[in-house]
């Protein structure tokens, strides 16, 4: 079994800040972590691989600096990683993420792709459907549990506004996961030596795309616009009295914000 998991190196948005004249998100001096989800991702991969063989692949499609991202799924137990990385990608929307992201499946012949549910940075939960319908493959968001896996399919429970469905897709199939799926192991000193020489990087001459299928020129998204919106400032009263009076008094302030609409 042949799994890829989507590993994207993402700026700490705790510590970001905003720009309100150029409207863009300061990154500079901002650290990065491996975005909180695809941890689980990639714990599920492992799961997998260590009950039914085969080999856990971390992908990214990023600037060299993630390297050290990839480096950390292999710590922890990947058997490699691949940076797909060039400058001809540079500007890409969702669409063309996952363009390339999915080349670099159907090159290396995955059988399950898992990617995390959403980013902290983007958020936008596009790129995994987007790799699936690039790949013409099934696909199942906010997976939280896989259920049974064999060698044709993979049967998982997802999480959704109604409770928990359980599903059954044909391989080769990808997965969205949820954050808090599971708990990802740690990092072995072991992986730490091994992740030196495990990672690969892959161009777009490696991948085989047309460079206008990819980064600005290959992005039909456009930011036109960007509001800031202040948090509505909060009024602070405090009570100071007996239970059953304060109940009356919460009680009828209650009632007057319904009164006067929300
Ligand atoms: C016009 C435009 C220009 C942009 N230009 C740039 C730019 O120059 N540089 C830049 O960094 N971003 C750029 N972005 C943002 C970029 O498009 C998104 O960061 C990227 O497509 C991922 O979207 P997301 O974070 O919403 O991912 P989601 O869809 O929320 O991610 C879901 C999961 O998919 C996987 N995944 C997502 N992205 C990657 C990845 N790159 N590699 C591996 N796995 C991944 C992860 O497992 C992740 O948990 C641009 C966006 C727009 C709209």
């Amino acid at each position: 079994m042949r799994i890829l998991v989507g590993i994207k190196w993402v700026p700490r948005v705790d510590q970001m800040k905003f720009d309100p004249v150029t409207k863009t998100l300061v990154r500079v001096g901002v650290e990065s972590v491996v975005n909180p989800p695809d941890l689980n991702a990639l714990e599920m991969g492992l799961q997998i691989r260590d009950k039914v063989g085969g080999e856990v692949i971390a992908v990214s499609m990023a600037p060299p600096v993630a390297k050290e991202g990839l480096m950390e799924a292999v710590s922890m137990g990947a058997d490699r990683g691949i940076l797909l990385t060039d400058r001809r990608m540079a500007g890409a929307d969702t669409l063309a993420t996952s363009r390339v992201l999915a080349e670099a499946a159907k090159k290396l012949k995955a059988d399950l792709i898992l990617v995390g549910e959403e980013t902290i940075d983007s958020a936008t939960g596009q790129v995994g459907p987007g790799i699936a319908v690039h790949l013409g493959i099934p696909f199942i968001s906010y997976v939280h549990k896989v259920l049974e896996i064999g060698d044709e399919s993979i049967t998982v429970e997802r999480e959704s506004e109604r409770g928990v469905e359980v599903w059954r897709l044909g391989l080769p199939a990808l997965l969205t996961v949820v954050l808090g799926a599971n708990k990802p192991r740690r990092p072995t000193i072991r992986g730490k030596i091994r992740a030196k020489r495990a990672i690969d990087f892959w161009s777009l001459d490696d991948l085989g795309i047309d460079p206008e299928c990819v980064g600005f020129p290959g992005s039909p998204t456009r930011v036109v616009d960007m509001v800031v919106v202040e948090p509505p400032k909060r009024r602070g009263e405090i009570f100071q009295g007996e239970a059953a009076e304060a109940a009356k008094w919460l009680a009828d302030k209650i009632l007057e914000v319904l009164k006067g609409g929300l």
